[in-house]
């Protein structure tokens, strides 16, 4: 009897299982039955926030708080992304793990082994890289019926063959020319994708946007602020939503942007979208008489069938400060009052942990997690926040030195729910910010549009005022009770900018930091137990998962982002230097070592005469900080990511300089042609402001090297 005939016999017998098996793909099988119980199947990880209440806990048990100290390298995969900044969350599926990195790019590895399987490069264009805020990295895929969606920087969305590696289908999902990115990671529901973008910082409009998983057609957009009235509106909700708004907003776009979160709720049917900040961030220039701008910095409940709207809470009304809401969003049953309510939980760019109705969006408890200065508390009867005036910069004319700054009390940096401890853990950043409003606003075609002037309010060079800007950089771990509303224990990490959690019925929570370490503490009481060095600065978030009946628990390391290349000397300086991108495995026993750190030669600052007049220096500098510092560190003191301009022999070179700025020499890596906004005596300008600060520099170096 051959095999043909017994599958046919076996089939008859189990015709269910038969039908099934033969239907489903060899990679990548997942489905709706199996997302919607995906909590009962912890050995993999197969959307985003491994359940589509995105609560990322790992119900794994192998790895407790009482042998961790045995936990280690099992295998690594080197990243071919370059060495910027590694935001993914990686999925597992069946043993095979898929992950992203920088450029959108896409690995498939074995889960187990760390033996590559494919790389999918979706080859997006060094042009698209000016247009990213916050670097040019990715945060994760999803999976759905053998394939996996890709969302790309310039705006694609790719479905990919997740056995092959090879394309399927491909659609841009923003408008071609348009300053939209994609970063964050699709979700599938239902048979549709569903991914958003970011690009407020540029002056675009938010929306998310559902496509069908099968063959790519458009399903349904939301957008999360009004259109030009003249245009009349999309919805229901766009029109009362344009009541809060007065001025010509949508010529710069209004914001709003869908970057990063999500979640689904099944028996509501309901998806809640996490929402952005204003285009420019300065209200007075977006919307001078308007309201509170809905639905910017809000959560908004939607029906995943159409994309109608359902319900939003703002958290933060007119806002001014780039305090984005689309940070990660966990839905929970809990104990509140005496009564069991369904929630979704947030703790936003803005410093406040909300807890919400998930049903309704009635507001449960709004508490500040981090030093506030633009904010008394929220008023629970109105659900608002008691705004200081003094915030409000564009209206007072006036400096505002803020806590938390644009990179938020707590940023895209998951966050983890454990149903054990009742605890939400999450990394906190104590980092004020001066806004100051920009006199002299016009939108650009290249660089950010804020309306904040960033040459002004960009780093002093006297010693004694860095000094003491750098001992207020703070960070730390902090869990969290949703229900008491208040900090439970912290664990200090003495910088800003670190990676995202897990936690584990293991009593662990895992956490990689700025410093290069990953590290596991009990989730009790936040006591330190284990820690791997990781030759990087971390930013992304560990998954654990398990194959042949063996627990892992996997990291992506790499530094950049947005405090990572903006903060300049502020970023260098708390961040390890080396910055290898890999993803990193371990499992208990595992003796593994990652290779030695090539030897870095000792750069030495070398810049030609400083001989430009305080005037030009002056425009140079103000240049500089319209389109350089936002990727290159404010006040030209490098990032410790992206190259330091005080050090490139392009100083020395005008006709190279000019080669690289003006003509795109390096476009391929993200360095644009500037030409459209600079001319060539602009261009010399902001080399003689490098000149000038490297030759400050050298004074300084020629001490600190000895
Ligand atoms: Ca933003």
């Amino acid at each position: 009897m051959n095999r043909g005939w017994l599958s046919v016999m076996v089939c008859g017998v189990l015709m269910a299982a038969c039908v099934q098996k033969l239907s489903m793909p060899p990679q990548a099988r997942v489905d709706e039955a199996r997302l919607l119980a995906a909590d009962s199947d912890p050995g993999n990880w197969m959307t985003h926030g491994r359940t589509y209440d995105e609560q990322r806990f790992s119900p794994l048990k192998q790895i407790t708080a009482a042998n961790v100290k045995t936990l280690g390298l099992a295998w690594s995969y080197d990243l071919d992304t370059a060495h910027r900044g590694q935001e993914s969350t990686p999925l597992v599926i069946d043993g095979v793990m898929y992950v992203t990195g920088a450029w959108s790019k896409l690995f498939a590895i074995d889960a187990k082994t760390g033996a590559p399987k494919w790389t999918f490069d979706p080859k997006v264009p060094g042009t698209a890289a000016p247009n990213a805020c916050c670097d040019v990295v990715n945060r994760g895929v999803a999976a759905w019926k053998g394939r996996l969606y890709l969302g790309t920087l310039d705006g694609r969305l790719i479905a990919v063959d997740a056995a092959s590696g090879h394309k399927v289908w491909e659609v841009a999902t923003t408008p071609p020319g348009s300053r939209y990115t994609i970063t964050g990671a699709p979700r599938v529901v239902k048979g549709k994708v569903l991914i958003g973008n970011g690009g407020a910082e540029m002056g675009v409009r938010g929306f998310l946007a559902a496509f069908d998983a099968e063959t790519g057609k458009a399903l349904w957009k939301f957008y999360t602020v009004p259109g030009d009235p003249a245009k009349g509106f999309e919805n229901k909700a766009l029109e009362r939503a344009a009541q809060t708004w007065k001025g010509e907003w949508w010529r710069f776009g209004g914001g709003g942007t869908v970057w990063d979160s999500m979640a689904y709720d099944p028996a509501l049917d309901l998806i809640y979208i996490g929402v952005g900040n204003g285009s420019p961030w300065n209200k007075k220039l977006r919307d001078p008489n308007g309201g509170d701008n809905l639905y910017l910095c809000s959560i908004v409940a939607i029906k995943a069938e159409t994309g109608e709207y359902v319900w939003h809470y703002q958290s933060t009304p007119g806002e001014s400060w780039d305090y984005d809401a689309t940070q990660h969003m966990i839905l929970a049953d809990l104990e509140i009052g005496g009564k069991m309510r369904s929630v979704i939980m947030q703790a936003p760019k803005n410093g406040i942990f909300y807890v919400l109705d998930r049903a309704t969006g009635e507001l449960l408890s709004a508490e500040p997690f981090a030093t506030l200065n633009w904010t008394t508390g929220v008023d629970m009867t109105t659900g608002r926040p008691i705004q200081v005036p003094s915030a409000s910069y564009g209206n007072t004319g006036k400096p505002f030195v803020a806590m938390p700054g644009p990179g938020g009390a707590h940023n895209w940096q998951p966050m983890s729910f454990n149903p054990g401890t009742r605890l939400v853990y999450f990394p906190v950043t104590e980092l004020a910010f001066p806004y100051i409003p920009d006199g002299d606003f016009k939108k650009h075609d290249l660089g950010w549009n804020t309306g904040v002037d960033f040459n002004a309010g960009s780093l002093p060079q006297d010693p004694k005022i860095k000094a003491q800007i750098k001992s207020g950089l703070k960070g730390h771990l902090v869990a969290w009770d949703p229900v008491a509303a208040k900090e439970v224990w912290r664990a200090e990490l003495n910088s800003p900018w670190n990676g995202g959690v897990v936690s584990t019925a293991g009593n662990l929570v895992f956490q990689g930091n700025s410093h290069g370490e990953f590290v596991a503490y009990q989730a009790m009481t936040g006591e330190r137990l284990w820690s791997f060095a990781t030759q990087a600065g971390v930013l992304a978030a560990p998954i654990s998962y398990q194959v042949d009946g063996e627990q892992y628990v996997a990291i992506e390391v790499g530094y950049g982002g947005a405090f990572g290349l903006a903060a300049g000397e502020l970023s260098r300086d708390t961040h390890i230097a080396s910055n290898v991108p890999r993803v990193l495995v371990f499992k208990l026993g595992a003796q593994g070592a990652l290779p030695p750190l090539p030897k870095n030669a000792m750069l030495r600052l070398h810049p030609p005469a400083d001989t430009a007049s305080a005037a030009d220096l002056m425009q140079g500098k103000m240049a500089y900080h319209t389109y350089c510092g936002t990727c290159h560190g404010d006040s030209a003191t490098g990032n410790g990511v992206l190259p330091d301009l005080r050090y490139t022999a392009l100083l020395n070179d005008q006709a190279a300089w000019d080669s690289v700025v003006l003509q795109g020499a390096d476009s391929a890596r993200g360095m644009v042609s500037f030409k459209a906004e600079l001319d060539r005596a602009a261009s010399e300008r902001i080399r003689a402001y490098i000149i000038h600060r490297a030759t400050e520099d050298k004074t300084l170096e020629a001490t600190s090297h000895e």
